[in-house]
């Protein structure tokens, strides 16, 4: 027999994800179909990683009103599920004081209050390496840094720990409206759901397809960064943008919530590739020393995210083609800070009633074992030996602190999705010395052969076969 849910959500990104916990809290059943191995693998795990204060949006868009409504619900989100926030604020800056007048005055018109024009006195305050051509920016104190794959990851084991079925490595292929239901064949599996939302990104018109629901003109733009050795943490506290332009927001320097520094993204039409490249990153590096000094030597890491863009604004509305679809394209930046916006939005095209239970069940807060005090780290080794051994060293990452995402309400089966979940191969070497013993982990955990441990999706497999010890030995 099939299962009956209310929603299909499909993809499973920060806009997914959070849409499926927020559904599952207030009592309607949900499943997500996602076509890759993990939860943020798109936009969501590629992006600089900034809930905006707000100041950039055009007035009276729907990125202006829901940047500014997620802005203020990031706080009680991020408490919930016990996802680092930091409030940094960011500074927008240059020497053109007509256009940081613009920007303030636009920041006052989308609603936000702590905005202040300051000088190159000021503005030092908060970043003392700025370049010395820089006399002028606008400061917004509502800006914050979060981990935006990690509070996806979350948003998902949130919601299948509140009901929620998750489908990886899975994709819709037909999809027929039977009276008030749609019914639904998935890979493996066919089942009805009442409503039907598209969050598929960059694959929003692949999905648009197969429903018969509208088909938008979507761009890709390539972002292309940057990540510094933590070492180079004390290069700014703060978000540090150029003057926006037509292109976007422009090449920034930030921290990241994680000690690193991100310097990018480019803006460039593309594919949906997130390969790097030289002209990108001779882009990055030209404008990003505009702003700071960057010492470039420092980087431990390239790589690229794909925004996917309608004309103007977010594209979100109910499909006039396919009644109980609702549309959701074009969710470029501030799609990270809009997302529970977004999700709240959804709940009115969808006429749900928005009433996430205060006794939902909540997930256990991802920790790691360096964190810890001296104390609470000699406690926990004792109860459990895996904590004593550090498997990558770079970031001092316990074999314990691996089982526990391994142990998660999302199953994880990559060498990318313990990455995500506790930085086993975020430091300088990448996973160099520690990729081998992470899979050994993931395999023995999952009960799977070390040759079937991925890296990421479907398809990419670490080992070929055994050079010693093999039947050619
Ligand atoms: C370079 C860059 C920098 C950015 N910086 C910021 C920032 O600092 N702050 C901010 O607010 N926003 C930022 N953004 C925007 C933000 O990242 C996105 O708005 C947000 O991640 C979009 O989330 P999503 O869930 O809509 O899409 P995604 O995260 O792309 O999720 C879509 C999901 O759908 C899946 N999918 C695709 N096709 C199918 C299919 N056929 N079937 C099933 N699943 C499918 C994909 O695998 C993917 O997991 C940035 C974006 C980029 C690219």
């Amino acid at each position: 027999m099939s299962q009956n849910y209310d929603v299909l959500i499909i993809g499973a990104g920060v806009v997914g994800c959070c849409l499926a916990s927020d559904l599952a809290r207030s009592g309607y059943s949900v499943v997500v179909v996602e076509k890759a191995n993990d939860v943020a693998t798109g936009a969501s795990k590629a992006n600089s990683g900034l809930v905006h204060a707000g100041y950039d949006p055009k007035p009276n868009t729907l990125k202006a009103r829901l940047n500014l409504e997620g802005n203020k619900m990031y706080p009680s989100l991020c408490q919930r599920l016990g996802v680092k926030l930091k409030k940094t604020g960011a500074i927008v800056v240059g020497n053109d004081k007509g256009a940081v007048d613009a920007l303030y005055e636009r920041g006052k018109q989308n609603g936000l209050k702590n905005l202040e024009v300051l000088g190159r006195d000021g503005l030092l305050k908060l970043c003392p390496n700025l370049n010395s051509d820089i006399t002028i920016g606008l400061y917004a104190k509502d800006a914050y840094i979060v981990s935006p794959y990690l509070l996806t990851i979350c948003l998902a084991e949130e919601a299948i720990l509140n009901g929620a079925t998750f489908l990886l490595n899975d994709k819709v292929k037909n999809c027929k409206k039977q009276g008030k239901n749609f019914e639904i064949t998935a890979k493996n599996t066919t089942f009805t759901a009442k409503y039907i939302v598209n969050s598929a990104g960059a694959g929003y018109n692949e999905v648009a397809k197969v429903l018969g629901s509208e088909r938008y003109k979507i761009e890709f733009r390539r972002g292309e960064y940057y990540v510094l050795d933590s070492t180079e943490s004390g290069l700014t506290p703060i978000t540090v943008f150029p003057l926006p332009s037509a292109a976007g927001k422009g090449v920034l320097v930030t921290p990241t919530i994680d000690g690193n520094i991100l310097v990018g993204p480019t803006s460039y039409q593309s594919d949906v590739s997130t390969k790097t490249t030289k002209e990108g990153l001779d882009d990055v590096k030209q404008k990003s020393s505009a702003l700071i000094e960057v010492n470039l030597r420092k980087a431990i890491r390239q790589f690229a995210g794909i925004r996917a863009i309608t004309e103007g604004d977010f594209t979100i509305e109910k499909s006039r083609k396919v009644e109980g679809v609702i549309n959701l394209a074009g969710i470029c930046s501030p799609g990270l800070s809009s997302a529970p916006a977004i999700s709240k939005y959804v709940f009115s095209l969808l006429g749900l009633e928005y009433n996430p239970s205060i006794s939902a069940k909540k997930i256990k807060p991802y920790f790691l074992l360096k964190d810890l005090n001296d104390d609470q780290i000699n406690s926990l080794i004792v109860k459990n030996k895996s904590y004593g051994r550090i498997i990558c060293k770079c970031e001092n990452i316990t074999e314990g602190d691996i089982l526990f995402a391994l142990n998660r309400p999302l199953r994880v089966n990559s060498i990318d999705g313990v990455k995500r979940r506790v930085r086993a191969g975020m430091g300088r070497c990448q996973g160099g010395f520690c990729k081998l013993p992470v899979a050994e982990i993931i395999a023995k955990h999952n009960k799977i052969s070390l040759d079937d441990v991925l890296k990421e999706n479907e398809g990419s497999k670490l080992f070929v076969s055994p050079i010693r010890g093999g039947k050619n030995d």
